[in-house]
């Protein structure tokens, strides 16, 4: 840890009034007065001003301290929900301790608890929104993204680390100064050999309850989740049965609440990047998982299409990834880790080339024959009539460039290198899918320092 943060408020009621109030929505305002009321160390030390994060896990707050140098610092606070296990808890702060802080892996400042509030603090890292960005990158930029978001994944797969959530919105980029950190270790497992002692037997502990996932709550409207079983399916959070207890809306913690179990949530990484072992929950899954999901995302860079695969549960995404590289190839994979996947129609493999080049308006789509689930994007005038669809908004993105535009971004010059890496990613048998190290060491890079 570097200098210090020093008390700069001595309480939240004068943070309250040097807010600009009209800036702040109100419901952010009410979130941020009640992180001071739960953790009140915090306001001795940070100036709290906006929300920028907010998960099924966890809310994220931008704050400023005070250093002991007199400089000012900015800062990330994540808010954990206050019913993540401690071990998982715990375990999250590790990788951030162990492996963060170098190789584009978001370190960690500090850490608070005050009973189960838990708030990790980490050094604030200005950055893009991936949808924002996505079109508008080079073929350099992506090369460069990339890059990095393999150096991260080396890093941490090195110490036994196993992501589980590998997605822009986790890996952090500063486009201005190209800058990557990979953030977000809440689902992260352990290899069998890890060195992150907390990721050891993890799974044995999260596995044996359920809990349906849920917001921070507020003291609003406190209550306490409903637990179901494991061979239950989980409700959808926004129907589920909520038990309100004694203290709703007091000072007081009650019996109810007393009472309560440490609970578990486990946490599904998002269907659109799980790789097909994990589709298929076969039971040995490594850290050829994390190489998938970044396969994904460099499929999105190159598409210009994000996000590519949008699939709201398993089945579908492993259909979409099925849509691109073949039906066949895909069971023939499944069989390799002992899963047999029964498929109606048969889909043919893809050219990743041909396929990127003219979702990104390089290539003439009557030249493509592109599968059906493509077209939709294909006309600019169909894709207005509904302007709110995700297809809308890759459209925006991705292929409204003109070829000169693309010409000068140098996509017209994208070598077969970038094509073999994203074939070698996206390999359906984890087995043989490329490691991130070997990755590095790809042709693709041969100009770059690794
Ligand atoms: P969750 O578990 O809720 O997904 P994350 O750790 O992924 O929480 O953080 C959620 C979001 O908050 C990120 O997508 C990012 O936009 C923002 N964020 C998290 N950590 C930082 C940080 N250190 N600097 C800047 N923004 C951050
Ligand atoms: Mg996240
Ligand atoms: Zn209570």
């Amino acid at each position: 840890m570097e200098a210090a943060p020093t008390g700069q408020r001595s309480s939240h009621q004068s943070v309250e009034k040097g807010r600009s109030r009209h800036k702040i929505p109100r419901d952010v305002e009410t979130d941020i007065a009640y992180l001071y009321e739960v953790l009140p160390q915090l306001s001795r030390i940070f100036r709290i001003i906006d929300k920028i994060g907010e998960g099924t896990f966890s809310t994220v707050y931008l704050a400023e301290a005070q250093m002991t140098d007199g400089s000012r610092r900015m800062f990330a606070l994540k808010h954990l929900i206050p019913t993540s296990h401690p071990v998982r808890i715990a375990a999250e702060l590790q990788c951030l301790t162990v492996a963060g802080g170098t190789e584009n892996v978001m370190g960690v400042t500090y850490c608070f608890r005050k009973e189960h509030h838990v708030v990790i603090v980490m050094p604030y890292m200005e950055h893009q929104t991936f949808v924002d960005i996505v079109g508008s990158l080079s073929f350099e930029d992506v090369k460069h993204y990339i890059f990095h978001l393999l150096k991260a994944l080396r890093h941490i797969h090195k110490f036994g680390i196993i992501h589980r959530d590998i997605k822009p919105t986790n890996f952090l980029f500063n486009q201005q100064r190209r800058e990557y950190s990979l953030v977000d270790f809440g689902l992260a497992q352990g290899t069998p050999d890890t060195q992150i002692e907390l990721l050891k037997g993890l799974l044995l502990k999260t596995k044996r309850e359920e809990v349906i996932p849920r917001k921070i709550v507020s003291s609003k409207h406190r209550s306490v989740p409903v637990r179901t079983p494991l061979n239950q399916k989980p409700k959808a959070p926004a129907v589920s049965p909520m038990l309100t207890c004694n203290c709703f809306m007091t000072d007081r913690v009650c019996n109810i609440c007393l009472s309560r179990k440490q609970q578990v949530a486990p946490r599904a990484g998002t269907p659109g990047f799980r790789a097909p072992e994990v589709l298929t929950k076969c039971p040995n899954q490594g850290t050829a998982i994390d190489m998938w999901s970044a396969g994904v995302i460099l499929l999105s860079l190159l598409s210009g299409r994000y996000p590519f695969f949008k699939a709201s549960d398993d089945l579908i995404a492993l259909t979409q990834i099925m849509t691109i590289r073949g039906s066949r190839e895909t069971k023939e994979a499944a069989k390799t880790f002992g899963k047999s996947i029964v498929c109606s129609r048969e889909l043919p493999r893809l050219d990743l080339r041909i396929l990127c080049e003219t979702l990104r308006g390089l290539r003439s789509w009557d030249d493509a024959s592109l599968p059906a689930e493509f077209q939709a994007s294909r006309n600019p005038a169909e894709v207005k009539q509904d302007a709110g669809s995700p297809a809308r908004k890759r459209m925006s993105s991705g292929s409204l460039r003109s070829i000169a535009e693309l010409q000068e971004m140098g996509w017209d010059k994208a070598p077969d290198d970038v094509y073999d890496l994203l074939d070698k990613l996206l390999d359906l048998n984890p087995a043989t899918r490329i490691t991130a190290s070997m990755a590095l060491q790809h042709p693709l890079f041969k100009d770059m320092t690794v």
